[in-house]
């Protein structure tokens, strides 16, 4: 039977956890710091924000970028619900868009018949490792004066024309769920290079 997954925790990570619990600090202090720094230099991102779910990664991110009540979210089909769930959180309507043949991903060419007048954002989500076609989304994105939300719960370290998901977008989102790359037990990331954005979050 293949696993649909199993964490792999060693001697390293538990000694790890047995040190930060002797510290006294257990949800800041110089461990997430220090996660927030390494994981800024693998992505390539300025800023890096760990938060409490890849969930409330999204929740913040629509937050920070003042998507609100009446707005619409253009979010893919097929995917996780969290994307479509973080929309209804700050009172906009999520809009579905259909996927691509090959990527699994958004599909640009669907995005033109799919906006209106109170579209004011793209989710756009990396699936199982696949890159969406950014090039493409961000070029629609500018067009339309729209942010762009990379969810990259499924795909911390794919590429896309050889740079790491989530550097293409307004803000990245990433989950540490315990069925992802690399698991905290519960936990996320918001990635950006705008100082706003970060300070908002
Ligand atoms: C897991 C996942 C999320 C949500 O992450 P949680 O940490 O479980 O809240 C969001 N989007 C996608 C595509 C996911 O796979």
């Amino acid at each position: 039977m293949i696993k649909f997954y199993s964490p792999q925790i060693g001697e390293e990570e538990i000694k790890a956890v047995i040190e930060c619990l002797r510290s006294g600090h257990v949800s800041q202090g110089k461990y997430v710091e220090q996660f927030q720094k390494d994981f800024s230099k693998f992505i390539g991102t300025k800023f890096s924000l760990a938060v409490s779910s890849g969930t409330a990664a999204l929740h913040l991110a629509l937050l920070a970028l003042g998507i609100k009540n009446g707005d619409e979210v253009l979010v893919p089909s097929y995917t996780f619900i969290a994307p479509a769930n973080a929309a209804l959180y700050v009172g906009a309507t999520p809009k579905f868009v259909d996927i691509e043949k090959g990527t699994f991903c958004l599909n640009p060419s669907l995005l033109e018949n799919s906006i209106t007048n109170r579209t004011k954002a793209i989710i756009a989500v990396h699936l199982y490792g696949l890159s969406c076609d950014m090039d493409r989304i961000m070029s629609f994105a500018k067009k339309h004066d729209l942010y762009v939300i990379e969810d990259c719960a499924q795909a911390l370290g794919s590429e896309y024309k050889g740079k790491k998901a989530g550097n293409f977008s307004d803000v990245s989102c990433f989950s540490f769920y315990e069925n992802k790359f690399i698991t905290t037990g519960e936990g996320g990331m918001c990635c950006t290079n705008n100082e706003n954005i970060a300070k908002r979050i």
